[in-house]
């Protein structure tokens, strides 16, 4: 037999997951495809996973079909679930079967950095397929032999993740399109990514619009990540990211009333940066937020400034990393966050120092301050380093 072996958090399952594998199936002749939930994903913060039971039953339902058949084996080993195991127990089980292993092109990319990938090439051949339109994988890193056990299927995507689904339950913006009605009516009668927010956002569905809340609950989750990567507190930060732009559309006179006397002359001509200012004292004022930490990692998220604590520097990078940014230099930045938050910050302040002054437009102080600590950071490190960031 052919079988297709899908693995992934499916955390949850989708339309892209159940696209990817219907054309794989199709394309390749498979007789069955194994869905594989993982325990842990190697590659991913497991902040916001559901419990693997969850995530177990909502592939039942998403897979329903004869050509699918959910597998537990992930789950029941534990730990950290590697591909090269999952493929090794497999194989004593299907002794004789051919297995292609199916896999979207994030994960092409990233492929040469899996635990024992040459190893995982020897047990099964690749099957890849793209995320994003104008994907272009690049086989340069494999020998001749390792291309032949990858197969690139150059098929329309279905640009859908499970990251913008779980920020979509999360903001009731709909999902019907993108994640079957049946796994939908299985997340909200089990309660499934709520993350105990709502009071917060009753608050800011009355201030901000549709877009805003969106933008604020990509940031939220993005800063929920930073914090399981980097150990912080990831209540503290998905709560600072999701108000971080509350107080952004009230007007220039609600702003300036929240602030008080407490502008610079440079500060009162650009209101871009009044709403870092005027959300920690609406936020204190109104006794929605009394954390001091989280009040300073708002008030600071737009200037960043010299000697930001892990919290600011977190929601600052959410900020400029989020699920809908889109800026050309976005993935530079996402790849960089992953490395460390410095390396992140260093990038995004010198484009922030360039882009204003480029435009001749003025640069907040706390920015020059935030870029310099960063150049001193990497000079204290290692000297050199500062060029290859
Ligand atoms: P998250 O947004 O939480 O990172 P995800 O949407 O990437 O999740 P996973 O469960 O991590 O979903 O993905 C499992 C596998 O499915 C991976 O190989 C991934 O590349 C692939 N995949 C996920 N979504 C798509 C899609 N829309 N098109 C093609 N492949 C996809």
């Amino acid at each position: 037999m052919k079988i297709g072996l899908f693995g992934g958090s499916f955390n949850p399952p989708h339309k892209g997951h159940l696209y990817l594998a219907e054309k794989c199936a199709s394309a390749l002749g498979l007789d069955r495809v194994l869905i594989i939930p993982s325990n842990i994903a190697p590659h991913k913060s497991s902040v916001s996973y559901v419990s693997g039971e969850d995530r177990l039953n909502m592939c039942r339902i998403a897979f329903d079909s004869p050509l699918f058949e959910v597998s537990e084996i992930e789950l029941d080993r534990g730990s950290t679930s590697y591909t090269v195991d999952t493929l090794r127990e497999l194989r004593k089980i299907y002794p004789d079967d051919e297995f292609y292993f199916i896999i979207g092109s994030d994960m092409l990319e990233s492929f040469t950095k899996w635990y024992l990938w040459e190893t995982i090439l020897e047990l099964c051949t690749l099957c890849a397929a793209p995320r994003e339109k104008g994907f272009i994988p690049d086989f340069s890193p494999y020998t001749p032999e390792q291309r032949k056990k990858i197969v690139y299927l150059d098929f329309e995507p279905l640009e859908i993740s499970s990251t913008e689904i779980r920020i979509r339950l999360k903001s009731n913006s709909g999902c019907e399109e993108l994640v079957d009605k049946n796994v939908i009516d299985y997340i909200r009668s089990h309660g499934l990514y709520d993350d105990g927010f709502d009071s917060y956002r009753e608050i800011m569905t009355r201030m901000l619009d549709e877009t805003r809340l969106y933008h604020c609950e990509c940031v939220s989750e993005a800063a929920g990540e930073l914090a399981a990567l980097y150990g912080a507190d990831t209540g503290k930060a998905k709560l600072a990211g999701l108000l971080h732009d509350i107080t952004k559309m009230m007007s220039a006179q609600e702003h300036l009333s929240l602030i008080g006397d407490g502008l610079t002359p440079l500060e009162r001509s650009n209101h871009k940066v009044w709403h870092q200012m005027s959300a920690p004292v609406f936020l204190r004022n109104n006794g929605i937020v009394t954390d001091e930490e989280i009040l300073s990692a708002i008030r600071w998220h737009t200037t960043g400034k010299a000697d930001m604590t892990l919290l600011e520097k977190i929601v600052y990078t959410a900020d400029f990393i989020s699920a809908d940014r889109d800026y050309p230099d976005v993935d530079t930045v996402r790849k960089l966050s992953k490395i460390s938050l410095e390396h992140a910050m260093l990038y995004t302040s010198r484009y922030t120092v360039r882009d204003l002054t480029e435009h001749d437009r003025c640069v907040h102080p706390s920015t020059l301050d935030c870029y310099n600590s960063m150049i001193e950071h990497f000079m204290t490190d290692n000297n050199n380093k500062v060029d290859e960031v």
